[in-house]
């Protein structure tokens, strides 16, 4: 039974805090960490059972490294933002601590979404005996073991992977992002980005856009192309894909005030003069925008994320399409959070699990398609994410 410190009292924080606290056989002891210890107290009231709260800043690595040394937690999980990584990384290295996050690491000053600066841990983790889970989100995370689990039962060969993820929840309000605006904005404003034949393709930002009917009474719903962290490693793992694409759907509301909002300069990252003071436009619009933790009570609606495969099992050609839906409200009934937190803190509370009871622990850097999938396929049947599987007639062009 372990010792485990959450870091991040946001949407995600809630949801890891709710899950492991459900989880008493493995988390037996719980601490929540963040910039702003009152939010990790109200978290805490609304739990089954007591947890200890902490405030740190996580970019101040003396100061984290006090923190774990007074907690003595077996492992961290990162649930902060994704500037905050390495700090967090660090900072395991320094006191022998594991480690796990759901987003890869950004530098603030540019919206970059690479893995070479967590890979580039790789052996130190490995020299320290120490593991790093990277990307145990939804997307990435679920999608990068639902890729896994495709090759491992599915196909001899995977030819293309498209990842769909579509929130069909509405939450009635003009304009809101679903998880932090500033991380949500810089990723869909970057431009598009997919892999094909060996190199990557870059396309204006929202320029390729599909219609697709997806399950469970949501039905079709506009997609758009964008660049995700997974395609990264998924490319690197599994080298035999000739395309790797991930789309998201966004309304026309949405879509039409994110244009005035980046051409008024308002989703812009480098600071601006106003008034004697230095404001960075997206973090000034943060501010202004509502809180994703309070969009729970109000979104109603389903989500479906999945993977549409399309590779040879056998000399025979097979699409395979894995995918979950999610219910906002069952998910609010549950942890009072909407289903966008949910389907994140739900896979890092299982990747913790499989690290702890010893399924997937070995030193290094690891992203999750490099693990055996079946143990964390099963737990997301368990713990709240339900998968379903169909094969497809027609490819996803
Ligand atoms: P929120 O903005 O709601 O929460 C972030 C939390 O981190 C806040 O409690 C914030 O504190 C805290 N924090 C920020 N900076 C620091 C710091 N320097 N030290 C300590 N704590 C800090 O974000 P979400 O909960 O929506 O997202 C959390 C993470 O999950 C992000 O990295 C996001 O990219 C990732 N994510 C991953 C997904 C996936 O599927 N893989 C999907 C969605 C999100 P304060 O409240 O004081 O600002």
């Amino acid at each position: 039974m372990a010792n485990i410190l959450i870091i991040g009292a946001g949407g995600v924080g809630q949801v890891v805090a709710h899950k492991c606290a459900q989880v008493a056989e493995v988390f037996e002891h719980i601490t929540l960490a963040s910039r702003t210890r009152s939010k990790c107290d109200k978290i805490a009231a609304m739990l089954p059972r007591k947890i200890d709260t902490a405030e740190v800043d996580a970019d101040n690595v003396p100061e984290l490294v006090k923190l774990i040394e007074s907690v003595q937690p077996d492992m961290i999980i990162n649930v902060a933002l994704p500037y905050q990584d390495l700090h967090i990384m660090d900072a395991c290295l320094e006191t022998g601590v594991h480690y796990l996050d759901t987003a890869n690491y950004e530098p603030p000053e540019e919206a970059k979404f690479e893995y070479k600066w967590q890979w580039a841990y790789q052996d130190r983790f490995e020299k320290a005996g120490l593991m790093a889970l990277l990307g145990s989100g939804f997307d990435p995370g679920v999608t990068s073991v639902f890729t896994a689990y495709a090759k491992k039962h599915h196909f001899d060969r995977i030819h293309t992977l498209d990842i769909l993820d579509c929130n069909a929840g509405d939450h009635g309000l003009p304009f809101a992002t679903n998880f932090n605006p500033e991380i949500n904005i810089r990723e869909i404003t970057a431009n598009g980005r997919y892999w094909e034949n060996s190199q990557w393709v870059t396309t204006e930002p929202m320029a390729e856009k599909r219609v697709f009917h997806f399950p469970e009474g949501i039905g079709d719903k506009d997609i758009y192309l964008l660049y995700h962290e997974e395609l990264e490693s998924l490319c690197k793992h599994f080298p035999e894909i000739e395309r790797a694409r991930f789309w998201m759907t966004f309304g026309e509301s949405y879509l039409k005030h994110l244009e005035v909002l980046q051409n008024v300069g308002m989703t812009g990252i480098e600071p601006v003069e106003f008034q004697g003071h230095s404001i960075v436009p997206i973090q000034f619009l943060k501010a202004m925008l509502p809180d994703p933790a309070s969009l729970g009570p109000l979104t109603k609606g389903k989500t479906c994320i999945g993977n549409i495969i399309r590779g040879t099992k056998d000399g025979e050609e097979k699409i395979y399409y894995l995918y979950n839906t999610c219910d906002h409200q069952d998910c609010y009934k549950e942890v009072q959070s909407q289903a966008i937190s949910y389907t994140t803190g739900v896979p890092a509370m299982i990747g913790a699990k499989m690290m702890l009871e010893g399924k997937w622990m070995k030193p290094g850097v690891w992203n999750l398609e490099q693990l055996d999938p079946d143990p964390f396929m099963h737990d997301l049947n368990k713990y709240g994410l339900p998968w379903q599987e169909t094969w497809l007639d027609r490819p996803f062009q």
